[in-house]
């Protein structure tokens, strides 16, 4: 048997008795990141115990969504899952096999949590959507909704701002005169931008570095408040966390063109007034004039480097905090 013969998707779903919304949860998208598979097949055990009851609607979990990075455990198989995320007539790489079972499955769901975990240590954050908005880019109409699931999945720290920071990183590199595929926007598009393009509202929780204990936990409580926020099992909802610390993508450089001229690591000084929307939700977040620094790239072959700016906590040294970080 081949590697790819041993491989295959699984999904497993559970519908209430009563109507409700459907949510997908997934799980090693990227395949060094396990703590959400962890998080769901606990859960799934204690929905087929009987421990726990899903009293309306429905939810699907997928605990490994990339099955070859998975098995390899490596972040990738052929290709980052999480761009360039579309079906396809011409399947070339295991992810446009994986795009072409998981886009229509997304399709059929209101609302999506993708765990993953990240490489550098820090704390968890979650990856908000564009405010509501009729552009082209990313239009959307239920940013409130998402905000509101958002705001009960036991973070504190939220990140906004990835399409349209990534859609001037190809505007950068068109005018520099790259042809790639990596310039072309729509190579931004991963997991949650799909999952709104088809109505629906969609949060990346970035749980904890790949190796934390704690992240599985963070993933695992993720799972049951927004269980109950969506109102699929009968506990209380969650409250709104009120301590938020809102952070802005900065820009996002592919790593393929991390030399490109443009493309350096650079934070000049940067307006803030564009503060993300949770902000306003909790205490510290302040927009501030200011700068910031960032170290040198990460020599590995991660194929992404994403420089976030802190627009909170004000009056200590993270408050122009920047991120090198790759596990987008
Ligand atoms: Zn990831």
């Amino acid at each position: 048997m081949t590697e790819l013969e041993s491989l295959h998707f699984q999904s497993v779903s559970f519908t209430g008795l009563a109507p409700g919304p459907r949510l997908i949860v997934l799980g090693a998208v990227h395949g060094n990141e396990t703590c959400g598979t962890q998080a769901i097949r606990r859960v799934i055990a204690e929905i087929e115990s009987g421990q726990l009851g899903l009293v309306a609607g429905s939810v699907t979990f997928v605990p490994v969504t990339n099955p070859l990075a998975y098995a390899r455990h490596q972040r990738i198989g052929d290709r980052n899952l999480n761009r360039n995320l579309v079906p396809t007539d011409t399947p070339a790489e295991f992810e446009d096999r994986i795009a072409n079972w998981l886009c229509p499955l997304l399709a059929q769901h209101d609302a999506l949590l993708d765990l993953h975990s990240f490489h550098t240590a820090g704390e968890p954050f979650v990856m908000l959507g564009p405010q509501d908005n009729s552009g082209t880019l990313e239009p959307f109409a239920r940013s409130a909704e998402e905000t509101a699931l958002a705001l009960r999945l036991g973070v504190h720290r939220f990140v906004d701002g990835w399409l349209d920071t990534y859609a001037a990183g190809v505007a950068r590199r068109l005018a520099a005169g790259v042809s790639a595929r990596e310039a072309d926007v729509h190579y931004g598009v991963g997991t949650t931008e799909y999952m709104r393009a088809q109505g629906g509202i969609a949060l990346t929780l970035e749980c904890g570095q790949h190796d934390d204990p704690a992240a599985p936990a963070v993933a695992y409580r993720a799972i049951h408040n927004a269980l109950a926020q969506l109102r699929l099992t009968s506990a209380p909802v969650p409250a709104a966390v009120t301590d938020t610390e809102a952070l802005r993508l900065y820009q996002v450089i592919d790593r393929a063109h991390a030399g490109d001229p443009g493309e350096g690591v650079r934070l000049p000084q940067a307006s803030c007034s564009d503060r993300p929307r949770c902000a306003p939700q909790g205490g510290r977040a302040a927009g501030a004039p200011g700068g910031a620094k960032v170290g040198a790239p990460d020599p590995s072959t991660r194929p992404i480097i994403v420089l976030a700016q802190g627009l909170g906590r004000v009056g200590t040294n993270e408050q122009w905090r920047a991120r090198q970080d790759s596990n987008l």
